[in-house]
């Protein structure tokens, strides 16, 4: 997605070098870009298209906008301003095929029968096409200035940006779904992880990146069942799953495995980088207080860690970091295997032999 939006950047670029004189067009870029930067950190849809709506009356200004997005049952339409809302309609039941009108959302306004309508001369509107991943839409303008072939190509860069951040969002929305996500944890289920997983391996290994996985297990956690019971067994789970994934970078996922296992992943990440982050995230684990209804409840956890080899599978990834896992129990839990070699400091190592002494 990143690089998606690399490019886009790149094709703002180069489209305002051809086309502007050297003052224009670094200010114009530089608004461009802004928009497509506030785009990209949207959340939801009508802030993606307000946002795309802003950019497109602020650098082309128009009479009428509208972003029109079929979604699986019916179409979000998203219109600036409201006057042009039956003209309009009559264009969007033809170009997306509807029989039904009431199958049409509009997403920033709501209607009365005796709205006020303004009148457009049709041959007047303009439309462009997006066709992304998972999202199918259309953008419907009246322009105020005669549309120049530049025109076009801003549009289409915003469209092409809006429908990112869209189906991005959209993607999101999908994992929202109760088939990818575990109930408790919030993390994503073991069923998204083999689909995740695959992905990532295929990612890796067609662009020559580093890929780590690690997995961890909490330690002696049935005593913590058997000691304050299971809602608050539930409890901690919760939250040592919320800790690892807060402090996971944007791209890691962290998906629950089984009982009380979890498994991230980590894009673009090699053996060492994941190691120092499995250590890490273990002590912020076994630093937390659990505060459950039967008391404050510390728990720690093991880690494995794997990175990807070339040539190998997915499949290969995760059994190397199961068997780290098993390593770090057997090496007395609490632990990262394979382990980070730790330089002492020469407090530290005061600290410990005085530790190992008594
Ligand atoms: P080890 O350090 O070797 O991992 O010991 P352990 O006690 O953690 O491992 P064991 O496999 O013996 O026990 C795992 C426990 O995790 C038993 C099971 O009831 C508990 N568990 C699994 N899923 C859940 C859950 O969703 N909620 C709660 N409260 N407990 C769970
Ligand atoms: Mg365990
Ligand atoms: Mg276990």
């Amino acid at each position: 997605m990143k690089g998606a939006f690399n490019k886009l950047s790149n094709s703002v670029s180069t489209l305002f070098s051809a086309l502007f004189g050297t003052a224009a067009r670094q200010s114009d870029h530089r608004r461009l870009t802004q928009y497509i930067v506030t785009l990209n950190q949207k959340e939801n849809p009508e802030e993606i298209i307000s946002e795309a709506s802003l950019c497109l009356k602020d650098i082309l200004n128009y009479r009428l906008f509208a972003f029109v997005i079929r979604k699986e049952n019916g179409i979000d339409v998203w219109l600036d301003p409201r006057m042009y809302k039956k003209s309009l309609e009559s264009v969007i039941i033809k170009d997306f095929s509807i029989t039904n009108t009431a199958s049409i959302n509009y997403m920033n306004h709501q209607f009365h029968p005796d709205e006020a309508e303004w009148e457009y001369s049709m041959e007047n509107l303009v439309s462009y096409d997006l066709l992304e991943e998972n999202c199918q839409a259309k953008i419907y303008m009246l322009p105020n200035r005669t549309m120049l072939n530049y025109h076009d190509e801003i549009v289409n860069i915003i469209l092409k940006s809006t429908g990112i951040s869209l189906s991005r969002q959209m993607n999101i929305a999908r994992l929202t779904d109760a088939a990818a996500l575990d109930p408790l944890t919030g993390c994503y289920n073991r069923r998204e992880f083999e689909t995740q997983i695959q992905r990532s391996v295929a990612d890796a290994t067609r662009h020559k990146k580093a890929l780590s996985v690690f997995m961890f297990d909490i330690d002696h956690f049935k005593v913590v069942n058997d000691t304050y019971g299971h809602p608050a067994g539930d409890k901690v789970l919760k939250e040592v799953a919320a800790i690892v994934s807060q402090n996971m970078r944007r791209g890691d996922t962290l998906s629950r495995y089984g009982g009380e296992e979890f498994i991230a992943i980590l894009p673009e990440t090699d053996k060492h980088k994941a190691m120092e982050l499995a250590d890490r995230l273990r002590q912020k684990i076994a630093a937390r207080e659990v505060t459950t209804d039967q008391g404050v409840v510390r728990v720690t956890a093991s880690f494995g860690v794997a990175q990807l080899h070339h040539n190998t599978e997915g499949s290969r990834l995760i059994q190397d970091a199961d068997c780290m896992l098993y390593k770090a129990k057997r090496n007395g839990r609490n632990t990262v295997m394979p382990g980070l070699i730790k330089i002492c400091t020469p407090k530290e190592s005061d600290a410990m032999i005085a530790g190992n002494n008594g």
